[in-house]
């Protein structure tokens, strides 16, 4: 039987309440960015900017003609992975890739041990290929806020998504990965790009789509970067001379909100779950909607009405009352069940150590959890909605990757449904998930900026 959760649990259903956002709100919140970004841009507000809109040096899309074999580092997601990438024609792209998990240690260590066993794992990974001597051209994806210098060199401005290693903010991260190689002194390679999993992600997707203006991430952490008119990039030394009409805007905008200008639409769940991170009052949009943060958000609802005697009654456990133990890929399980069933939801509270068939509890745990995925859903649609009436755009393409748009089985409704609503038919737009972007995204900067 489909719930009505304001009659069958009316205490979740109040809770659920304050993570609602409505059409109104929505539409202050693609008004606010709006401000947010073009403060990012322009050389006066810039400094004091949020949403820092970071350029990036890449003013060309894909031909399609680009080929070649390339080194790719991915850093800044769940796995730290090293690709081979090679374009061998528009249609046919090689990747061979190695995952390497990253240690808690590694992550809240210092930046020296972190960058030497990145060159440990490429090295280790190019031996395995026979490709130590090659010197091949490598592009660095790194997914973190990075002011540009060129396509080269990037300084570090502040680590996100569970990283905080010591002496990197402020560095050059493109040096201290080479000198981190050069310390080995059994490679050679050469890291010609630097850049964000966004920028990878639109590269990727505007290779087989020419019409792809939009690179967002919604995993472990979420972002986007949009194609802007160069004359816009004030940050951009040529911005009134260069004859390259286009330069990719890194947004950086899981900032939005770190000056307060969302609080009218944040619960205090929210407050909590930022004040327990790694790095609170930093990152605001994004903990409303990336994978590091949404199962603990659940969480948090789940725990207080466990406490109050309304949910699984009589039942606890300490993994339920750990932080960060509800997985956000639960919730993309517990969606997936079909109305009425609650064999995923089931599955997952047994995993927690909370054994129940109480189909009125399951159904409660849904219901939080559609909340949740709901209003993330909803927040990337005003971001998304922004970037295409900041660009004045009819129709374009989105390339989407990142671990939520995946795996949540209604994200990619949920988005469409409200980008429509909100465009109100101004526009059109295909959201296409993109194809690793950052080893096939890396390599083509890699190649168009070589
Ligand atoms: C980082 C961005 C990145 C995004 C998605 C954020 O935490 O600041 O640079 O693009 O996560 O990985
Ligand atoms: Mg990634």
């Amino acid at each position: 039987m489909p719930s009505n959760p304001q009659n069958d649990f009316p205490e979740a259903f109040e809770i659920c309440q304050k993570f609602d956002i409505s059409e109104e709100q929505m539409r202050e919140i693609v008004h606010r960015l709006t401000k947010e970004i073009n403060m990012g841009l322009a050389k006066d507000t810039h400094p004091r900017a949020v949403v820092k809109c970071f350029i990036t040096y890449v003013q060309d899309l894909p031909t399609g003609k680009e080929r070649g074999k390339y080194l790719a580092l991915d850093l800044g997601g769940t796995n730290f992975r090293v690709l081979l990438v090679t374009l061998k024609s528009e249609s046919e792209i090689n990747i061979e890739s190695k995952s390497y998990a990253i240690s808690k240690d590694l992550m809240e260590g210092p930046g020296k041990n972190l960058f030497d066993f990145i060159a440990e794992c490429l090295a280790s990974y190019c031996k395995e290929m026979h490709i130590e001597k090659e010197n091949l051209p490598l592009g660095f994806t790194f997914s973190f806020p990075l002011q540009q210098v060129g396509i080269n060199k990037g300084i570090m401005i502040t680590w996100t998504k569970g990283f905080k290693c010591d002496g990197v903010v402020g560095k050059n991260v493109v040096e201290l990965l080479q000198d981190a190689i050069n310390r080995r002194g059994d490679l050679k390679v050469r890291i010609v790009a630097i850049l964000n999993d966004t920028t990878g992600t639109l590269m990727s997707c505007a290779f087989a789509n020419r019409n792809c203006r939009i690179g967002l991430i919604v995993g472990t952490g979420t972002n986007a970067c949009y194609v802007e008119k160069t004359s816009n990039t004030e940050m951009f030394e040529g911005y009134q001379t260069s004859n390259k009409p286009n330069m990719i805007v890194n947004c950086e905008m899981g900032a939005f909100g770190d000056n307060g200008v969302l609080d009218f639409v944040r619960t205090s769940y929210d407050r909590a779950v930022d004040k327990q991170s790694i790095n609170p009052k930093r990152q605001t949009f994004e903990k409303c909607i990336s994978g590091m943060y949404l199962g603990e958000l659940v969480r948090h609802v789940v725990v207080e009405l466990m406490g109050k005697g309304l949910l699984f009654k009589g039942l606890n456990s300490q993994a339920i009352q750990e932080m960060w133990r509800f997985n956000t890929s639960y919730i993309s399980d517990i969606e997936s069940d079909a109305v009425g069933v609650h064999r995923q939801a089931s599955m997952v509270m047994d995993q927690l150590g909370i054994r129940t068939n109480v189909e009125k509890d399951l159904e409660c745990l849904r219901y939080i959890c559609q909340t949740v995925s709901t209003r993330s859903a909803k927040l990337t649609s005003c971001a998304l909605v922004c970037l295409i009436n900041k660009m004045n755009s009819k129709d374009c393409s989105v390339g989407i990757d990142g671990g939520v748009y995946r795996y949540h089985p209604h994200y990619h409704r949920l988005l469409t449904e409200n980008m429509n609503m909100l465009l109100k038919g101004s526009a059109k737009f295909e959201l296409i998930v993109s194809e690793d972007g950052s080893g096939r995204g890396a390599a083509l900067i890699a190649a168009v900026s070589a």
